[in-house]
């Protein structure tokens, strides 16, 4: 039995510690923030299963100066952080070769093809299975020009064994009563399914690791304690050292601070999302219902609806623009033409993400007993449990079922 400190809280860390306790091992998680609140809270809620093509596409550099100019665009760069995110935008748009990106797509396809039943055997194990909604997600589109744009994503994700059907828009709103009933197509995302609540799911898997003896420290780690090249503790925001015989480092966005502590560079940057909660929204959704020409997908979870989206690049530390939100609560009328948004709850999330979509997950050769779970970028939620038990197949000395190769922290 090891002591293992996981560094982070959120679905990914809490998902490790599970998994790492399951294997018998004495396990202390760290996280200064209230549980369920970190990018998970502000996500769509979805098990992205079908979700292999990676965030870079071609075409995106021309684009670029319209992110900057038009700050309520579904993609966007924010001016004041474009300098420093260039060196992570260089290796991003590097990665929408589409050699490159069927690369990825490959490797994304290994792990979330895993996901839904590892996500399942946790939920069942964990008490939680009626948080798993399994319903396809709907895609909808304006007309033949706006459904090509998504023309050769639909083809790679085909291609890795994803299941999409096209729809009209008026099958789509057969199905969906409360869809406007004009978009010309849609497609059905056989692959996915989606969580009725994100928040209470993280907190019910920190009840489970309280339950079966796991320790949560309420502090941020700040820093590690090593020897030769072992760690050997972490050093903690109040003042504390917790000793530790392997250490997990799974703290989102933040990752990328810790890690540079071992001078070991993570290309790892904040792609800014945000969500709307409506408690009160007057229309009935049953499935996941994405635009995306708009940026955002909207998941009826058991408490309210949520209005989850936009990419805006705009690094680690960058304050939420909230207008962005509301501009989705705006758009999100065009697809529920019966949507009230006057009881609204507004929140933003880092997602982690590397320049090539893949998660950071692995050792690293420079530091043995350190194992990275981070840079999930939008798939954290999906991957949560998939990771967990690679981590601890990691930390236990076992070879993983998955090839987690192209997976290394020393990619970069
Ligand atoms: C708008 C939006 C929509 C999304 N939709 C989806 C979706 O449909 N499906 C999906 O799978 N994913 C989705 N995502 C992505 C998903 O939310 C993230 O990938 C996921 O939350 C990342 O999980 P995490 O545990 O790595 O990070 P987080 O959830 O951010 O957790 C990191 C934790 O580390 C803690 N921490 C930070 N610093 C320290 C420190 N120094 N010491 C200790 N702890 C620390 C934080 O307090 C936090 O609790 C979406 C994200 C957004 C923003």
């Amino acid at each position: 039995m090891k002591h293992v400190v996981v560094i982070g809280g959120g679905v990914v860390g809490i998902s490790c510690a599970l998994s790492l306790l399951d294997d018998g091992h004495d396990v202390t998680v760290l996280d200064p923030g209230a549980v369920g609140e970190g990018a998970s809270w502000a996500s769509c809620g979805c098990i992205a299963v079908g979700e292999v093509v990676p965030l870079s596409q071609p075409g995106m550099l021309t684009k670029v100066p319209g992110w900057l100019i038009d700050p309520d665009s579904p993609l966007s760069l924010r001016p004041s952080s474009a300098l420093k995110l260039l060196p992570w935008f260089a290796r991003f748009t590097a990665n929408s070769r589409p050699s490159k990106m069927r690369e990825i797509a490959v490797d994304l396809a290994k792990l979330n093809f895993a996901a839904t039943d590892d996500f399942k055997a946790q939920m069942v194990k964990y008490g939680v299975q009626d948080m798993l909604i399994e319903r396809p997600v709907l895609k909808l589109f304006e007309d033949d020009r706006d459904k090509a744009t998504m023309g050769a994503a639909f083809d790679l994700a085909r291609e890795m064994g994803c299941t999409i059907d096209e729809i009209s828009g008026a099958e789509a709103h057969e199905i969906e009563p409360a869809i406007a009933p004009d978009f010309q197509h849609a497609a059905v995302l056989r692959d996915w399914s989606f969580v009725a609540d994100p928040r209470r799911l993280v907190i019910a898997l920190h009840r489970a690791f309280d339950q079966r003896g796991g320790k949560v420290v309420v502090t941020a780690g700040t820093g590690f304690t090593r020897e030769n090249q072992r760690l050997t503790g972490v050093t903690c925001a109040d003042g504390q050292t917790i000793s530790a015989d392997e250490v997990v480092l799974a703290a989102g966005t933040h990752s990328k601070a810790l890690a540079s502590q071992l001078e070991i560079a993570l290309q790892l940057e904040g792609v800014l999302g945000y969500s709307t909660g409506l408690s009160d929204p007057g229309v009935d959704l049953k499935h996941t219902v994405f635009y995306p020409s708009g940026g955002f997908g909207i998941t009826p979870y058991e408490n309210e609806l949520a209005v989850a989206g936009t990419i805006e690049f705009a690094g680690l530390t960058a304050d939420p623009r909230w207008r962005r939100a509301d501009v989705l609560v705006k758009r999100a009328h065009r697809v529920l033409p019966g949507l009230q948004d006057k009881k609204a709850s507004r929140r933003m999330g880092r997602r982690p993400f590397t320049p090539d979509t893949r998660p950071i997950l692995g050792r690293s050769a420079k530091m043995p007993n350190l194992t990275f779970a981070t840079g999930h970028g939008q798939l954290g939620l999906t991957l949560g449990a998939t990771t967990g038990g690679i981590v601890a197949d990691l930390i236990a000395g076992r070879s993983p079922q998955i090839d987690i190769a192209a997976f290394s922290p020393d990619r970069f």
